[in-house]
């Protein structure tokens, strides 16, 4: 069933839903089903499955370092449709620009259609860790606006080399990101909305957010996509902070801000266990806020350990 159906489905009610990362090649899927395990518990319509760019690995040989581009974490599609199997639920494949090419996505669309995923959430990817810029992959998509109207495309029957006759056409529901504290690298938060609206005029149906922790930001952000004209629903991603090193990483990596009072209830703590709880109080604050405000579904990252999200639907759900 398609995202935009769940919450016209669930008629005003808030859903939960969560992201989960794919684990490190090599490694079995049982561990990543013994942390969803618990939270299935709470119902999620969906399930999100990120996908992990190619990047460069270095290896010793005969005394020399050698360079290796690979990917560290595949599998992607093929855990969406382990879970969509064992768990009975939607998953959504991130589809990314970067990293692929034109042809690979469409053959990844493809399979998605044979297993009968009926969401994609589509987007750039960040620039490889040694690049400082985003740079497009040869015969791939420089920006998510590019990747959507494929898969809008595709949903109309227009493959990239033939267009199809047929009756059975797909119907992918197209998810997109949003940035209420605006994308880093954009010259201001308006431009990023208005790519943000190229993206919902070129077909997306609905938007997740990147991470926040003060929702006021949230608030002005979903005002400023509705006076843009940006209708369709806007999902708020939640983050809690689990260590330490999240004050520095989080802003480093997303630039976003975390607001003072979090910063002082984490610098305050002794342990880990101690940050994990100012984290998952914080969250469930924000997400009780946000249910009041009406969101149509809160998002968690869960980034591996999921005890923290089973903390915070408990309390919630
Ligand atoms: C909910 C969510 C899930 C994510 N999942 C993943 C994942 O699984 N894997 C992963 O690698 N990354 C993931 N990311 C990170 C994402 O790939 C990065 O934030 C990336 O840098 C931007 O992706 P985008 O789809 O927002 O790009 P875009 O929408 O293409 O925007 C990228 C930048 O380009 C600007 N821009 C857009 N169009 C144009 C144009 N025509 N001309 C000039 N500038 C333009 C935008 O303002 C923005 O600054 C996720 C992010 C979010 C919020």
């Amino acid at each position: 069933m398609k995202i935009t159906d769940h919450i016209k489905k669930a008629n005003g009610r808030t859903l939960f839903s969560f992201e989960i990362v794919p684990p490190v090649k090599g490694k079995s899927i049982q561990e990543l089903y013994n942390n969803i395990d618990p939270l299935m518990e709470f119902k999620p319509p969906f399930i999100d499955v990120t996908t992990s760019r190619e990047e460069y690995i270095y290896k010793e040989k005969d005394g020399l370092l050698d360079k290796k581009l690979t990917r560290t974490r595949p599998g992607t599609l093929g855990i969406c449709a382990s879970l969509k199997h064992k768990y009975n639920v939607d998953t959504v494949p991130h589809v990314l620009c970067g990293g692929f090419t034109k042809e690979e996505t469409e053959y990844l669309l493809v399979d998605c259609q044979y297993l009968e995923i009926e969401n994609v959430m589509a987007l750039r990817g960040d620039a490889r860790k040694e690049e400082k810029y985003f740079t497009p992959t040869q015969g791939g998509h420089q920006y998510a606006t590019e990747l959507v109207k494929q898969i809008q495309d595709i949903n109309e029957g227009n493959y990239l080399h033939d267009t199809i006759e047929t009756s059975d056409l797909s119907s992918f529901c197209i998810g997109v990101a949003g940035y209420p504290e605006k994308h880093m690298e954009a010259p201001s938060l308006q431009s990023d909305l208005k790519r943000l609206k190229e993206k919902v005029d070129l077909g997306a149906d609905y938007v997740v957010t990147q991470m926040f922790f003060d929702n006021q930001k949230f608030f002005a952000f979903v005002e400023a996509a509705r006076e843009m004209g940006i209708n369709v629903p806007i999902i708020p991603g939640i983050k809690p902070i689990a260590v330490k090193q999240h004050l520095q990483l989080l802003p480093q990596v997303f630039r976003v801000d975390i607001p003072q009072d979090l910063i002082d209830a984490v610098e305050a703590c002794k342990t880990n266990q101690d940050v994990r709880q100012v984290g998952v109080e914080w969250a469930i604050q924000q997400s009780r806020e946000l249910r009041e405000y009406g969101v149509p579904v809160l998002h968690y990252y869960s980034m591996g350990k999921s005890d923290n999200v089973e903390a915070i639907a408990k309390e919630l759900f």
